[in-house]
């Protein structure tokens, strides 16, 4: 069994070749109930229909819910604050996943915030930061201010710590700013204060319920023209369930579902490349509240009046 940010990854068929899903497409159906039909599995080879049954199993009343999430920081409370703890013993994929974010990140900051760097003073929040390995490594070096979200105290002392001035090798315009102790599900960020949520390897702790009220709440935290970025493990159908640490790792089809319920688009997405074969494959995704027209010259004119069509 190999970990990674502490979603097992299974080296035989269910997650290469699924044999619920051998010989057909996943797809997703919604029904009238609008639930979804996505069947799915956990890590002892159980399967699941779809996930209601899953979610009615591990979160069906309020006591399982407070367990669910009790034990989902308590998996991490048991994990060593270092680059190999937060990433599941894979310390060496921290350069690949920062080399892609980078790209990933520059391409958006060109098409959204033309001026950065200039006169535009950026912000953004890291949620599930873990020791600020993120932070560090990348989103300090863009951003004036980064705020860092992490329930787990040894973690974001940590990232305290990593942060501090005299660790930094950045000017005085780039600081770690806030540093809140608390789970995604209980958060609600400071009005207009984004220019970009970054989430990494932490969303699938929360329930779908909690996913879309976490995005429907983030969404008033970011600046007008702001934008979400979702970097996160996928399975290659359906779902699986790691009852070690109570994460869901959700499919591509699954996720579209939540951002539809949560009103994001998808304005890009991009695979990281050059990860070790048996761990999920990994996928970033920039969302936006509203459909952004692709201009790279200058600030996209979303809130401008438009040529309308006729119809
Ligand atoms: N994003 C960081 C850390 C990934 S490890 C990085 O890429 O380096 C997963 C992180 O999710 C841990 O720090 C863990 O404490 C955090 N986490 C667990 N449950 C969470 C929750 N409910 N809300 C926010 N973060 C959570």
């Amino acid at each position: 069994m190999l970990v990674i940010c502490g979603r097992n990854v299974y080296v035989n068929h269910y997650l290469y070749a699924p044999t619920h899903h051998k010989h057909s497409k996943c797809t997703v159906r919604t029904n009238t109930r609008n639930q979804m039909e996505i069947s799915g599995l956990d890590n002892t080879g159980r399967q699941f229909k779809n996930p209601d049954e899953m979610w009615k199993q591990e979160i069906g009343d309020s006591q399982k819910k407070v367990d669910w999430y009790r034990n989902g920081v308590g998996y991490w409370q048991g994990v060593e604050a270092s680059m190999d703890g937060v990433l599941g013993g894979y310390g060496h994929v921290n350069e690949p996943d920062i080399n892609s974010s980078e790209a990933f990140l520059s391409t958006l900051l060109n098409e959204f915030f033309p001026n950065a760097g200039r006169n535009q003073h950026l912000v953004a929040l890291d949620c599930g930061s873990g020791i600020g390995r993120v932070t560090k490594n990348l989103l300090i070096r863009y951003f004036n201010e980064v705020d860092l979200l992490e329930p787990v105290s040894h973690f974001l002392e940590a990232a305290r710590e990593n942060l501090s001035p005299e660790n930094l090798s950045v000017s005085e315009e780039h600081k770690a700013a806030n540093f809140y102790c608390t789970p995604l599900q209980e958060f609600t960020p400071d009005a207009g204060r984004y220019d970009v949520i970054w989430v990494q390897w932490c969303i699938g702790h929360l329930a779908d319920d909690d996913f879309v009220s976490f995005f429907k709440r983030a969404k008033a935290g970011l600046k007008p023209g702001g934008l979400f970025v979702l970097k996160e493990n996928l399975a290659r159908s359906g779902f699986v369930l790691d009852n070690d640490d109570k994460s869901i790792t959700r499919s591509h089809v699954y996720f579209k579902e939540l951002f539809s319920q949560c009103d994001l688009i998808i304005h890009n997405m991009k695979d990281q490349k050059g990860f070790p074969n048996e761990l999920f494959p990994v996928r970033m995704y920039a969302l936006t509240t509203e459909t952004v027209k692709r201009v790279s010259s200058s600030r996209p004119k979303r809130h401008s009046n438009r040529p309308g069509i006729i119809k």
